[in-house]
């Protein structure tokens, strides 16, 4: 990750790591990888002025890139050691990718919209982020080739767990996802213990749906 940042957005970047210690994240390693990745570059031109508040932005494609506290809170849950091999579904602009980038060894992510993917290519490339490899797809057939992985973040709602995502999880690894109807879901943590799933309820969360075999239809 290039460490270089324009001046004019370091100061906004540090006030939205006080508001994020304020709301409880406490995770040092999360903190810092907040503090290094630039999320003006990963939001339209439009909303940059806006990019360090903690607040859901629109990216384009009808998606959206989610609220810092819930990448935080989401990352926290995590418990990432840097040594992780990670599946991420929906890139979509690519800011939490570029957070996991910091946080883990190797990460994987599948977005279905092909400009959104693109866009995240040339980004995370731009950026210098080398330990990123990029799939288009349907993220709820998972990443066969390089599974099991170590925690599988989900960034859009699904109705259930995906069986593939399950299936490519490893024994003690954690797959996040938001779960619940189209419009409302909880973000449950799933913990794989002898090959069964352990579910925990985190907090109630609003995400677009999880488009694809495994989740909801299209439209
Ligand atoms: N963490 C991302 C969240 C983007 S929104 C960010 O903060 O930018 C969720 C993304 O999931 C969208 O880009 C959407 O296109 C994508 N998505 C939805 N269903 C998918 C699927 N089955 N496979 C891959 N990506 C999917």
């Amino acid at each position: 990750m290039a460490r270089a940042v324009e001046p004019g957005f370091s100061g906004a970047r540090r006030r939205l790591i006080e508001t994020l210690q304020d709301k409880g994240i406490k995770d040092l390693a999360v903190l810092r990888a907040i503090d290094m990745v630039p999320r003006h570059k990963f939001v339209p031109e439009s909303t940059r002025h806006r990019a360090y508040e903690d607040a859901a932005l629109p990216i384009g494609a009808g998606q959206t890139i989610s609220q810092p506290y819930v990448h935080a809170r989401s990352l926290e849950l995590l418990q990432l050691t840097g040594a992780e091999r990670v599946l991420e579904i929906g890139t979509g602009s690519a800011y939490q990718t570029a957070l996991l980038a910091e946080l883990a060894a190797q990460v994987f992510s599948i977005e279905r919209v092909s400009t959104l993917l693109e866009r995240s290519r040339t980004l995370l490339s731009e950026l210098g982020v080398r330990n990123v490899s990029l799939l288009l797809g349907d993220g709820t057939l998972g990443w066969s080739n390089y599974a099991p992985y170590d925690a599988i973040v989900v960034g859009a709602g699904a109705p259930h767990v995906p069986p593939a995502l399950e299936a490519q999880l490893a024994e003690g690894g954690r797959l996040l996802l938001p779960v619940g109807d189209r419009e409302e879901q909880v973000l449950a943590v799933f913990t794989k213990r002898g090959g069964q799933l352990e579910r925990r309820d985190i907090t109630p969360v609003r995400f677009v749906p999880l488009i694809g075999a495994g989740g909801w239809p299209p439209g």
